[in-house]
């Protein structure tokens, strides 16, 4: 359970990330499961286009995401979101 994040452990996690309430650590693992499984990328992808783009607009409404932008660019804008928190 510490080291390894299952892709269930994944999906619930991808709701809390998106509300931003992941930790550091959980991020972290969060961020290495996405990075070695296509399928939860995917899962990602498709998550974001059905609830966490509109969230992210919110959040961030002069760096609006496109629903066609690079994923890693996703996880990035993501990523420097949560750190500098
Ligand atoms: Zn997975």
């Amino acid at each position: 359970m510490e080291s390894k994040l299952s892709c269930r452990e994944f999906v619930e996690f991808l709701a809390d990330h998106l509300g931003g309430g992941l930790s550091v650590a959980q991020l972290a693992r969060f961020n290495v499961h996405l990075a070695r499984c296509p399928a939860c990328v995917d899962y990602t992808r498709a998550y974001r286009q059905a609830v966490g783009l509109s969230r992210s607009a919110l959040l961030c409404p002069d760096d609006q995401v496109p629903g066609d932008v690079p994923e890693d660019l996703v996880r990035a804008i993501l990523e420097a979101r949560e750190e500098t928190r």
